[in-house]
């Protein structure tokens, strides 16, 4: 069945309210408030919308979560240390902080209440996703200094693709992340019974 409804959306760069062509998910548009490339969202499975014990509803805009870049200490704290020790020697340690803190902004995390993306890249960007209803597997992973500093690898797997499509090391907050996901993760689960009809 085709689903002729406008999708409506948030740009995740600006927030400003989208709206697209039914039909048109997964193209990449531009914002014209900001000018950012962002990705139509595929409208929200009606599965959803017949779940009257949740609050959410396939109306419910789509907002950003979380939405962060890896920290550049949590990750490789001697690294860290030693890029800062090398200052004093020759300004050579300036130099790596410099491409390393570039590096950082180079990867996004973004979780909104419908999806997982995760940007690589400055100028030219990867850009992968996954969707909350589609997620198979959700692990954070710590080392133990990490864990000290809050920072963390998470790691998010879709059913039908093997290992894991998004990947993102240093990142902070991790459990908030997970948290993030697995509450959206499993409305659709909790719905959908053994022999519910499939309309997607
Ligand atoms: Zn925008």
């Amino acid at each position: 069945m085709f689903d002729r409804r406008v999708i409506k959306f948030v740009c995740l760069e600006c927030g400003a309210p989208l709206e697209a062509e039914p039909g048109s998910a997964g193209l990449r548009i531009e914002c014209p408030s900001c000018r950012a490339e962002t990705i139509v969202p595929r409208p929200a499975l009606p599965r959803l919308a017949a779940d009257a014990t949740t609050r959410r509803t396939p109306e419910e805009p789509e907002q950003a979560f979380y939405d962060e870049h890896p920290v550049m200490f949590g990750h490789h704290p001697f690294g860290f240390l030693g890029s800062v020790l090398l200052i004093g020697a020759f300004g050579l340690g300036l130099l790596l902080l410099a491409v390393w803190w570039l590096r950082t902004r180079a990867v996004r995390l973004t979780i909104t209440n419908r999806r997982t993306i995760l940007r690589r890249g400055l100028l030219s960007k990867l850009v992968t996703e996954v969707w909350h209803e589609d997620v198979r597997n959700v692990q954070v992973r710590q080392r133990l200094l990490e864990r000290l500093a809050s920072v963390g690898s998470l790691a998010v797997s879709s059913a039908g693709q093997d290992g894991f499509e998004i990947q993102a090391d240093g990142m902070p907050d991790p459990q908030r992340a997970k948290a993030i996901i697995d509450e959206y993760r499993l409305i659709p689960t909790a719905v959908a019974a053994p022999g519910a009809a499939q309309t997607v």
